[in-house]
Formats: structure tokens, sequence, C-alpha cells
């Protein structure tokens, strides 16, 4: 029923929440979303200009003015992470929600011809990255009065499927990343939830299965209502689950 969760226009009016990969995809449409319903986004993503883009949209809603992190994910080192949360805790004195969405394909191969540079990309990016983030954003997220930190995983980050290589292999670990911290934090006000998306219409999907219509498939704005509740205080009990965006 979550997938049909309707959020109240002022659902998330007073919180602060950081949106990786909010330049493009299913993360823009995030960020468009959590400022629709009150909050303050702050946009981080490897390209500026797409996330001033995002910016100016969110402005001309006159929704709660913006901020942007230019930050390429694959570069960054703990210190840029640190640097990061340090630049939060002095602007907002907290963070509320954390979404983990932006991530990278890779290159889909069979397992003989996985190449090792590509591989440690993916692995960076969709889980060495996000494991430093939150690691850095721990002290902000623990003085909110009830934070959400939400992963994007996905089918194959369930179950295993062929050509999938690194991919798969990473939000597997994606999954793991987030039991681990559910459990780590389960008495305190921190949650920690993951959303599959499924399907969606983005560059992304666009990229690994390039002959396919994609008229016929969901775009990020159907997934938004899981993407809600996760950020919604109705979700404030909830940690350790693994939620799919989309009804079958
Ligand atoms: P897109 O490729 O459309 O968007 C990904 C976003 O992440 C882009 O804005 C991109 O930046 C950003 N990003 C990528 N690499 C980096 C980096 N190194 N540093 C900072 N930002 C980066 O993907 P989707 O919107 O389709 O996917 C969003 C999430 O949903 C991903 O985690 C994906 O794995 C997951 N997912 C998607 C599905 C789908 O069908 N679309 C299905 C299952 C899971 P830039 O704009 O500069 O490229």
């Amino acid at each position: 029923q979550y997938q049909s969760y309707q959020a109240p226009a002022d659902a998330l009016a007073g919180k602060v929440i950081l949106v990786t990969g909010a330049g493009d995809g299913i993360g823009r449409e995030a960020a468009l979303t959590y400022a629709k319903h009150g909050a303050t986004v702050i946009l981080l993503g490897r390209t500026t200009a797409k996330l001033e883009a995002v910016y100016d949209e969110i402005e001309q809603l006159g929704a709660p003015q913006p901020a942007i992190i230019p930050l390429d994910m694959k570069g960054a080192t703990e210190s840029h992470y640190r640097d990061m949360a340090a630049t939060i805790m002095d602007q907002f004195g907290r963070l509320d929600g954390l979404l983990h969405n932006a991530s990278i394909l890779g290159v889909l191969s069979p397992f003989a011809h996985i190449d090792s540079a590509s591989f440690q990309d993916v692995m960076h990016v969709n889980v060495t990255a996000q494991m430093m983030m939150t690691k850095a954003l721990l002290p902000a997220l623990l003085a909110a009065p009830a934070a959400s930190v939400v992963f994007t995983s996905s089918g194959v980050g369930r179950k295993g499927r062929a050509h999938w290589g690194a991919y798969a292999i990473s939000k597997f670990a994606t999954e793991g990343m987030a039991q681990v911290l559910a459990d780590e934090y389960e008495n305190s006000t921190l949650r920690v939830n993951v959303i599959n998306p499924g399907a969606t219409r983005t560059k992304m999907r666009a990229k690994a299965y390039p002959a396919e219509n994609s008229d016929k498939l969901k775009t990020p704005a159907d997934l938004m209502p899981l993407y809600l509740y996760l950020m919604s205080d109705d979700s404030k009990a909830i940690t350790g689950g693994s939620f799919d965006a989309q009804s079958h």
C-alpha cells in the first residue's frame, strides 16, 4: 500500500534531505518531489549544469531554496565527505534524510569478460562511496529528531542474473550495507531502508536495454509514493526493510 501512499502537501516541511544523483533520472524526480512537499533539498551530483537546472526548477516552484553539492563520487575521498558533512552541520545543524540514488551500471558482459577496472569503478561509486558518505553524515543524521537513510537497489540486487556482473554484485552489497546499518541503529532515531525502483524510464535503463520501447515503462514520477513514504514521518517506525517502488 506504500506504493499508493498519498503524502500531505506539507509532509516534508522543515526537513533537510540530501539526494545523490539529483541531476537526472529518478534522483531528479525525487529532489523535485521532496521540495514540492516542503523539504530543503541538497542536490548532489557530478554534472553541475544538471544540478543547476534542477535548482532553478525548484526555485520556480516557490519551494524552499535548495543547495548544490557538485561531487564526483568516483574520485571523492573520505576528506571530501567529512568536509561536506561539516558544511551541512554548519548550515543546517542536522540532516533529516539521505537518499542514496546515484549509481552506475558499468559494462554488462559475461562474467568471463568482466573488466577489472570497470568492476572497481562500479563497486566504488555504488558501494564504497556510499559507505564513506553515510559514515561521514552519521553525526548529522543522529542530530535530527527522526532521520531516514534510503539506499537504492535493483531486482538484480536480490537475485543474480547472467551478464549483470559488477552492477548486480554492487546492489547485493547495497542491500547488505543497509541491513548492517539498520541493525546497528535499531534502537536509535535513525532508520535505514532500501528501495528497488523496478524498470523505469531513464538513461540508465536505456543503456541496459537499448532496443526496448521505453514508452511502456513506468516513469520516475510513478515511483514517488514510496520515495515520499520512506522520507516522511509516517515511516518513522520502519527500518531494515527492502521495498519495491512498483506493484507487480
Ligand atoms: P540515471 O543514470 O538516469 O541517473 C543516475 C544519476 O546518478 C545521474 O544524475 C548521474 O549523474 C548520477 N551519478 C552517476 N555517477 C555519479 C558519480 N560518480 N558521482 C555523482 N553522481 C553520479 O539512473 P536512474 O535514475 O535510472 O537510476 C537511479 C538509481 O536507481 C540507481 O541507483 C539505479 O541503479 C537504480 N535503478 C534504476 C532502475 C531503472 O530502471 N532506471 C532499475 C533498478 C534500479 P549525471 O547526471 O552527471 O550522469
